[in-house]
């Protein structure tokens, strides 16, 4: 891998992709507005990017239909669709290390990982789903012997992916794959703090033989573009990631138009319990440090709240506090870098203040708490361990959404289950014993989509993922996902 140096050289050779790309092409915004992309390593303009409005989304949604309608996507025979996919891929790959530059410069996280997960990942997801295309067959119902019982599957239409900043590429992909791979058009709208991948690899598809209009991303705001996608008419499905007040926006926005399908990836507040009984107590130390300073915090699935075993707490935390000086933010262009800044400005503002408010509650500062790097004109926050957290305060119930651990202590497992639930969200939860029918019945007690034992991240794309309560609605990943992209139709035929 380069060094710092090499990626401030080629910094100065990156071509933004900065209009909207519709229908195909690059296209300023109908009303030729744009929004300025800034930096928060350093707080400096990248560009000036299109900002995209209800124009834009009637023009990207008329070509969207269009070519949904003529077949030419849709209607492909599907190994050539999955040619044109792998083509696709290819040319990702090819441009991998551009890719992950544009990453850390729109968000801020370190380069070595934007290689390693970011578009290593992504990589990954899009080729899966592009092998899916002629693999999945459909069904025959058992019904009456006089008769032919076809369950078939259709794409749905015209799907509107609106995505957050924290993983820009990798949570595009994860709508991208499945919702291409069945032979829908689609519209995405990235975060405005991150729009640079999404229009680069639009570029890229095209560049693949991806018929135009079939890939349209649309830069721009949540309460402007988002919203007229939501509320669009003609627009058959939405699939979100992002927050859980935005989430429940989109639930209405389809209630107050033509009642489209809406698949929601929310918030999360996961609950990282360890027991007394753990087998190698640093190293689940070293692991719930990395757990929730990781991507500075920015995670959905992040390990907030470290509920620890009253006997053990004090030798654990000790534990965490020594691993969380490795997670000390540095300059994202350094590839030995782990932590990189938080988003933008307002993100590093709100954590800050959540930080404040934990003060406030009661709880105590063991490790952290800080602004970090001020000289650099960026957006850095330490990694911050909370002590004597109640699971009743706020930093233990409120996404924080930065590098902001709270340690709750507990006595047996049924108290563990019980303040690991207590919460509006269900993404993910940890657990760590080397009791086997503990773990087992601990991991049937908790009320999370994903379950880790003896670790905080299984996470693979031949797994489902989603969340339980106001963490979503549906799954991304595996095979499971196909289905929200896709009508079942039954047709019977009387013989
Ligand atoms: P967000 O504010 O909910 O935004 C997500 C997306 O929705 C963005 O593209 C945003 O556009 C758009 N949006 C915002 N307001 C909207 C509105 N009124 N109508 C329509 N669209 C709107 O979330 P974020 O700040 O980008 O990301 C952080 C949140 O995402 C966290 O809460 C985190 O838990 C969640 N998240 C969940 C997962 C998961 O898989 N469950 C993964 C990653 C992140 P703008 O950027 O232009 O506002
Ligand atoms: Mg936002």
């Amino acid at each position: 891998m380069a060094a710092a140096e090499d990626y401030r050289t080629q910094i100065a050779q990156v071509s933004y992709r900065n209009q909207a790309f519709i229908n195909g092409k690059f296209a300023p915004s109908a009303s030729g507005k744009t929004f300025v992309r800034i930096s928060p390593i350093d707080g400096k303009v990248l560009t000036e990017v299109a900002e995209c409005d209800k124009e834009d989304v009637e023009r990207a949604v008329k070509a969207a239909r269009a070519v949904f309608e003529k077949g030419s996507w849709s209607q492909m025979a599907p190994a050539q669709r999955k040619r044109i996919l792998l083509k696709w891929v290819a040319l990702i790959e090819k441009h991998r290390e551009e890719l992950a530059l544009l990453e850390t410069l729109d968000v801020g996280k370190p380069i070595a990982n934007a290689l390693a997960v970011d578009l290593a990942s992504s990589i990954r997801c899009l080729q899966w789903y592009a092998e899916t295309t002629d693999k999945v067959y459909d069904e025959l119902a058992p019904a009456r012997p006089d008769s032919i019982s076809m369950i078939t599957r259709e794409p749905i239409g015209v799907v509107g992916c609106v995505v957050p900043w924290n993983f820009p590429l990798l949570m595009a992909s994860w709508k991208l794959g499945p919702a291409l791979a069945t032979g829908n058009s689609v519209i995405l709208k990235p975060a405005e703090q991150s729009p640079l991948t999404a229009l680069r690899v639009a570029e890229l598809a095209a560049e693949a033989g991806l018929p135009e209009g079939v890939l349209n991303v649309l830069p721009g705001f949540g309460e402007t573009a988002g919203q007229a996608l939501g509320r669009h008419m003609d627009v058959d499905m939405i699939a979100f990631t992002g927050s859980t007040e935005v989430g429940k926006y989109f639930l209405r926005y389809a209630g107050e138009s033509n009642m489209k399908h809406v698949a929601l990836e929310t918030g999360g507040k996961s609950p990282n319990i360890v027991f007394g009984d753990v087998a190698d107590i640093n190293h689940a130390a070293a692991t719930a440090a990395a757990g929730v300073f990781y991507n500075s915090g920015q995670v959905c699935t992040a390990a907030t709240r470290i509920i620890v075993q009253e006997k053990i707490k004090d030798q654990f935390i000790e534990l965490v506090a020594k691993h969380a000086d490795k997670w000390r933010p540095k300059d994202p262009l350094d590839p030995k870098t782990t932590m990189g800044s938080m988003v933008d400005e307002s993100q590093m503002d709100r954590v800050l203040g959540y930080i404040d408010i934990g003060r406030k509650e009661g709880a105590k500062v063991a490790f952290g708490g800080e602004r970090a790097r001020r000289n650099t004109g960026g957006f850095y926050v330490e990694p911050t361990i909370f002590d004597d957290v109640k699971n009743s305060m706020r930093i233990a119930q409120e996404e924080i959404f930065g590098p902001v651990v709270a340690t709750i202590t507990f006595k047996d497992d049924e108290e563990a289950v019980k303040i690991a639930n207590d919460t509006i969200y269900g993404l993910q939860a940890s657990l760590w014993t080397r009791d086997i029918t503990r773990a087992h019945k601990v991991a049937r007690a908790l009320r999370a989509g994903t379950v880790n034992i003896n670790s905080t991240d299984g996470g693979d794309i031949t797994a489902p993922f989603g969340g339980y309560k106001q963490s979503g609605i549906g799954r991304d990943k595996s095979l499971h996902a196909l289905e929200k992209y896709q009508q079942i139709k039954h047709t019977y035929i009387q013989l």
